[in-house]
């Protein structure tokens, strides 16, 4: 049996047909097309998975359901997009009644961290834990929580955008309106806007981690505080879950071990119980499918 993941982001839509192991039999990209409505957009996917459907032939009967991750924040109750900065003309739009026209099969919806969240419990990092907090360091800062063997939406598909958890607000304004929240501080996009800020020229996240590794002493320092506020986003999630592990994906984490042995260092000093200061820091398993993935859990692990 298969299932259809979507997930739909500001730059791309990765759409993919996965099987019950997680096996991706059929994939479609298609550009995120800024000049089309969301309605068009919707037409283009279903046509791409009908077409993916038909090239698989037999088996494509046993079709389970179809997953879609989107950007937060989310109306999951009402199946909509809320105000998506990136996606700014899908603002309200109800996308699953838009696939259900399309569709007479069950439909999942999260938002995408959560989704990726699903992935790394599905076939990923966290395949045996019951317990355990996701974080996405990419663009912005993202998080999803699976607690006592579940994952935790909240009242609206909202809960765990710790991106917004308030880290230091002696350094700005967040697009949330906060000062000084994670996303600001620690994502690849701060992290980029920091360096640049010291070197006086533009350069990205992974171009400040050279001069990183290269022994830039501005940068040096730039470093070991971004390392710092992730360790402290680590350690508040840590103490308010009491996960037996943090799972860290996102384009930053490609960074590797100066990142991992630094954060697993913070929590080893301030994590509130001995439990916690023992807390396994690992990256994501899933790569450049989690997306595809996270969105097929989401009827896989229903
Ligand atoms: P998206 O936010 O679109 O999901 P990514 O997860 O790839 O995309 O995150 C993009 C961010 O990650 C950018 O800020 C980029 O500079 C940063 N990044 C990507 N690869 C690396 C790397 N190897 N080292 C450090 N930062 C990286
Ligand atoms: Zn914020």
């Amino acid at each position: 049996s298969y299932t259809i993941g979507v997930d739909i982001g500001g730059t791309k839509i990765a759409i993919g047909v996965v099987d019950e192991k997680g096996a991706i039999h059929a994939k479609t990209i298609l550009p995120t097309d800024h000049t089309a409505t969301p309605t068009q957009m919707v037409d283009r996917i279903q046509q791409a998975i009908h077409g993916m459907l038909m090239d698989l032939g037999p088996g494509k009967e046993h079709v389970l359901g179809i997953g879609i991750g989107v950007p937060g924040p989310i109306d999951k109750t009402k199946g909509k997009f809320l105000c998506p900065p990136n996606l700014p003309k899908w603002a309200n739009f109800a996308v699953v009644d838009e696939f259900q026209k399309y569709f007479s099969l069950p439909i999942q919806f999260e938002n995408d961290a959560n989704a990726a969240t699903l992935g790394e419990k599905w076939i990923g990092a966290a395949k045996d834990n019951r317990n355990f907090v996701y974080i996405t360091i990419s663009t912005g800062i993202g998080a999803g929580l699976y607690i006592n063997g579940g994952l935790v939406s909240g009242a609206s598909g909202n809960a765990g955008e710790a991106g917004h958890i308030v880290i230091d607000p002696g350094k700005g304004t967040c697009r949330c309106g906060q000062k000084g929240c994670f996303e600001w501080v620690a994502s690849g996009t701060a992290i980029a806007r920091q360096g640049s800020e010291l070197l006086g020229k533009h350069v990205t996240a992974k171009e400040v981690f050279q001069l990183y590794q290269e022994g830039h002493p501005a940068i040096s320092s730039l470093i070991s505080e971004i390392v710092t506020y992730i360790g402290m986003g680590c350690v508040t999630l840590i103490n308010l879950f009491d996960p037996e592990k943090i799972v860290i994906g996102g384009g930053v984490s490609e960074v590797g071990e100066v990142l991992f042995a630094g954060i697993q260092n913070y929590v080893r000093q301030y994590a509130l119980s001995p439990k916690g200061r023992e807390t396994a820091i690992v990256p994501a398993a899933l790569r450049q499918d989690t997306g595809i993935i996270g969105a097929a859990a989401l009827i896989f692990l229903r």
